[in-house]
């Protein structure tokens, strides 16, 4: 199999939420150690975060291009959620039927991790209506709540990403 991984925001002018932690360094942390994994497991990976872009919009461009131009068969992009320190949780975006079962499997084991399973969500983002393959965007855990931080570990959310994305 061939995956197509984004690691959401990390470049200038398309910086990531900032609570307790930085969602930039949960995203690196957690989507090296996917790539690291999927790899390791014999797959194929595409990395489709650029290294610069003029804008948000470009910054989204770059990275559905590199993802289709890969013809991976599925692409994911990794996130983190802040919201009012209280909201916690898991939770998994995806549009087409495919990318809702994967994501199903992935939010499933996220929350086996302990961290509430808010389930499979639908939402129009970007990367998810402009990728020709079936994709899914993973909002790992809130990075400003407390209960979250607190169970956060990158090594373990990688892992169970993986076996979501391998079952
Ligand atoms: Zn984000």
């Amino acid at each position: 199999m061939k995956y197509a991984i984004d690691l959401g925001h990390n470049i200038s002018l398309d910086g990531g939420a900032v609570g307790i932690k930085r969602e930039n360094d949960l995203i690196m942390a957690v989507g090296e150690n996917v790539i690291y994994r999927l790899r390791k497991a014999g797959h194929q990976v595409a990395e489709c975060k650029p290294t610069w872009a003029s804008s948000v919009n470009d910054s989204l461009r770059r990275r559905v291009n590199t993802a289709n131009e890969s013809r991976a068969d599925v692409a994911i992009s990794i996130h983190f959620n802040a919201f009012n320190r209280h909201a916690h949780g898991t939770e998994v975006y995806a549009i087409s039927s495919r990318g809702k079962s994967i994501a199903q499997k992935v939010v499933n084991e996220i929350s086996s991790l302990g961290f509430a399973n808010r389930g499979v969500k639908s939402r129009g983002f970007y990367f998810l209506r402009y990728t020709s393959m079936p994709a899914i965007l993973i909002e790992g855990c809130f990075c400003d709540s407390q209960r979250d931080m607190n169970l956060f570990n990158a090594d373990k959310m990688a892992e169970a990403i993986v076996k979501g994305l391998l079952q």
